[in-house]
C-alpha cells in the first residue's frame, strides 16, 4: 500500500505576501500547495504494517510552486520562494468543521479482579 493511499489529495492555493528580490516590490501571490489530508480510515486490504504506518501518518501540505512571476508590470521576473517552508504539517483542527473527532475506542477490557482466582 502506497503512502498516497492514506491521504485524500487536493491542490489548494494560499495567498502569500512575497517580496521580489529584483524590484523589491511586495505583492500577494497565490502559491499552490498540494494538500494531503489523512483519510479517516484505511482502505480495505491493509496489512498490519500498513496500519502501523497509517497510525503515524499526519496530514500535511507540500508546496508545489518553487517560483512565482513578479506581479509588477515593469519587472515580471521570476524569483524563487526561498525563505518559506515547503512542508507544513496540519493539526487535527485544520481538517475543517465536517471532521468529527473519533473517540478513542476502549480496546482494553477492564481488568477483572476475579481473573486470577482459580
Ligand atoms: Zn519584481
Amino acid at each position: 500500500m502506497r503512502e498516497s493511499d492514506f491521504f485524500d489529495e487536493k491542490d489548494v492555493r494560499k495567498p502569500t505576501r512575497l517580496t521580489c528580490p529584483f524590484c523589491g516590490r511586495t505583492f500577494q501571490y497565490e502559491v499552490r500547495w498540494r494538500q494531503r489530508l489523512k483519510k479517516k480510515r484505511l482502505p480495505g486490504g491493509a496489512s498490519s504494517e500498513d496500519r502501523r504506518r497509517f497510525g503515524k501518518a499526519q496530514s500535511y501540505l507540500v508546496r508545489i510552486d518553487d517560483k512565482v512571476g513578479c506581479q509588477y508590470v515593469g519587472c515580471r521576473r521570476r524569483f524563487e520562494i526561498a525563505s518559506f517552508q515547503t512542508v507544513v504539517f496540519l493539526s487535527d483542527s485544520d481538517h475543517g468543521p465536517d471532521r468529527t473527532r473519533e473517540q478513542p475506542t476502549r480496546s482494553r477490557p477492564r481488568r477483572n479482579p476475579n481473573r486470577n482466582h482459580r
